[in-house]
């Protein structure tokens, strides 16, 4: 692959370049275009759970391990601080208003899923509609890819915790499947989106979010034990 990229009044002829420092270069509809990937992390105090169900499998093992939740998930919102356009508890709640913007804006990794919300008589005039930010985007290859550390593994149930890094997380675009928004198998829990989905976001600036850049993010507490 040979391409050319203008920047100010000079041009760099480049050849499988992968990787400039963090950003990197790739090629989408035959555009030359600079990727870079970003946390996103919910800001809002989280929301009531009124009902969920979760199956589990038991491993003789390890233990009981969630497998998955089983129907839609019930929330309430309580308080002005938890209302806002992304919302979030066991999962991410969205204003269907956003769906729809990243619907047009054809951002892709995620689907609707079906949310019952009730809302206290404490917020006055609640217009917002919810739905479940469900992410589908997932990548590929990424412990063999980065050499991640197992720190933890099961040979009965397949269960692996890998080592978190301690400062910023890579994302070779080998392992990415080209969604918008994805998770790091490895390291559930980190929506991870991309340089699209950030200016969809930065244009409608939803309140409840908050972008980091990958190279800045750190491990939480609870990552590392
Ligand atoms: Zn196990």
């Amino acid at each position: 692959m040979l391409g050319v990229i203008k920047i100010g009044r000079s041009s760099i002829i480049f050849s499988n370049i992968t990787l400039i420092s963090a950003k990197q270069i790739f090629f989408r509809n035959n555009i030359v275009t600079m990727m870079n990937f970003y946390v996103f992390r919910t800001t809002s105090e989280p929301v009531e759970v009124t009902k969920v169900s979760y199956k589990h499998r038991e491993c003789m093992n390890c233990g009981l391990r969630p497998l998955g939740r089983v129907g839609s998930i019930s929330i309430e919102f309580s308080s002005r601080h938890q209302y806002s356009d992304v919302s979030w508890s066991e999962g991410i709640y969205l204003t269907d208003n956003l769906f729809e913007v990243l619907y047009e804006s054809k951002i892709i990794g995620w689907r609707k899923g079906e949310l019952d919300v009730t809302v206290s008589s404490q917020i006055k005039n609640p217009t917002n509609k919810y739905s479940e930010l469900i992410i589908i985007g997932r990548t590929q290859d990424y412990a063999r890819k980065m050499g991640l550390a197992l720190i933890d593994y099961c040979d009965q149930c397949g269960y692996r915790k890998y080592e978190y890094p301690k400062h910023g997380l890579e994302i070779p675009l080998e392992c990415w499947d080209n969604s918008d928004i994805f998770y790091i198998d490895e390291f559930p829990g980190i929506p991870i989106i991309s340089e699209d989905f950030k200016k969809v976001i930065s244009k409608n600036n939803p309140t409840g979010v908050k972008l980091i850049d990958v190279s800045e993010w750190r491990p939480p507490s609870w990552a590392n034990y």
